[in-house]
């Protein structure tokens, strides 16, 4: 990939430019907490973005996305963001840093990337904290990671209409080498746990069942409301609770006859995800993977069981799982499809990924896609 950067970018723009990386990520632990102010656990992947950049002494940003085969220019001053879906994330990260104060001129940038689209790894974080990290890095501006993080967010918000939390591009900028990041999500404080799978004979792999089932939005409106409501009624005995994930489970039973069950299952999963994050972290630091991956099936019952977001799909992929012994599996992401994120002792590896393959292509008739991953560095320059 840099190699074809280097070339292209020579051919199209000349000598000289300074290359830039990115990650996706993954989530090992922590889903539908952070709107609940509750712990994500997420990581930066060896899948990312590349970027070469060169000032160009214009006002003018000329782009060439290599996996697209196109170039797109636009004015760093002109109204319209550009109709390509990609370039607006350039577009976007641009307009968002300048709008805090951040010096942008014209340049030249030449990039490419390997996290797979839309398959839940946040390749549009990648993108948007490479460029980020590169302008921050090419006109010395002086953000600090959480404000290119913030960049990227508020890119996605205000050019590419997705209301996003801040975990994903949070992930990509501080992500690092063998070590998850716990984030508060109320406070945004965070933490770096190690996690280093393969120094302990585990490999992650990540099984995307390829189906999205349209549901996803209006039952995530739903599952928010629902969370709301037993916020409310836990904080009139307990003032002090903010958000779902300051209540403690004793709480929830004792307001469990003035909600309803449905919430009441809601609110139950919730604040069990809260503690397992807190648990999973607990369990990282003395090198225990197999009680980390147990979590991580007890967040697949609670997505599938109390918080109801999983599908037939997803339920399959993760019973898979336990037949053939893998140590960790759950469900990644909002739900109702995407992917399977898996613990797995090296040994039971080949076995489980052709079982998982053969099972899950001749019940639905599709094959899922297998991607590794190894926790990795975030955005960062790439010399
Ligand atoms: P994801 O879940 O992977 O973030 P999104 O739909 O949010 O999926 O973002 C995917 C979009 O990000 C693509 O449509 C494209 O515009 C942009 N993008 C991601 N990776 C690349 C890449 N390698 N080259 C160009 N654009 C990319
Ligand atoms: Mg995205």
């Amino acid at each position: 990939m840099k190699q074809k950067i280097q070339d292209k970018f020579a051919s199209l723009y000349g000598e000289g430019g300074v290359l830039y990386a990115s990650a996706g990520r993954i989530n090992l632990i922590g889903e539908h907490t952070d709107y609940n102010g509750g712990y994500v656990f997420p990581g930066a992947i060896d899948k990312g973005i590349m970027a070469k950049l060169k000032v160009n002494g214009t006002s003018k940003v000329r782009a060439y996305s290599l996996d697209y085969n196109e170039e797109v220019e636009f004015g760093l001053n002109e109204e319209d963001a550009p109709s390509q879906s990609w370039a607006r994330y350039i577009f976007g990260v641009c307009r968002e840093t300048a709008k805090r104060g951040g010096k942008v001129e014209g340049f030249d940038t030449v990039f490419a990337g390997d996290v797979p689209l839309g398959a839940g790894l946040s390749s549009s974080a990648a993108l948007e904290s490479c460029f980020a990290f590169a302008i921050n890095d090419i006109f010395s501006n002086d953000f600090n990671l959480f404000e290119l993080a913030k960049i990227g967010q508020s890119t996605e918000h205000n050019y590419c209409g997705v209301k996003c939390g801040i975990m994903d591009q949070f992930a990509s900028c501080f992500g690092k080498q063998g070590c998850l990041i716990r984030l508060n999500c109320k406070t945004l404080e965070y933490k770096y746990f190690p996690f280093d799978p393969e120094a302990h004979g585990y490999k992650l792999v990540l099984i995307d069942s390829c189906v999205k089932h349209e549901l996803a939005s209006s039952a995530y409106n739903k599952r928010r409301e629902s969370c709301e409501r037993a916020a409310r009624a836990i904080a009139k005995l307990h003032p002090e609770v903010e958000y779902l994930s300051d209540a403690k489970r004793v709480w929830l039973e004792e307001v469990r006859t003035q909600i309803s069950e449905e919430d009441f299952l809601r609110a139950e999963y919730v604040i069990g995800e809260v503690q397992r994050v807190l648990d999973v972290c607990d369990a990282l630091e003395r090198n225990d993977y197999e009680t980390a991956g147990e979590m991580m099936y007890q967040t697949h019952f609670g997505m599938s069981r109390l918080y109801e977001v999983s599908c037939e799909e997803l339920d399959f992929l993760n019973r898979i799982a336990r037949k053939c012994d893998v140590s960790g599996s759950r469900v990644m992401g909002g739900g109702f499809g995407g992917c399977t994120i898996n613990l797995v002792k090296k040994e039971l590896y080949d076995n489980f990924i052709s079982v998982a393959r053969a099972r899950f292509t001749e019940q639905f008739g599709h094959e899922p896609k297998v991607y590794d991953v190894v926790i990795s560095d975030g955005a960062r320059r790439a010399e």
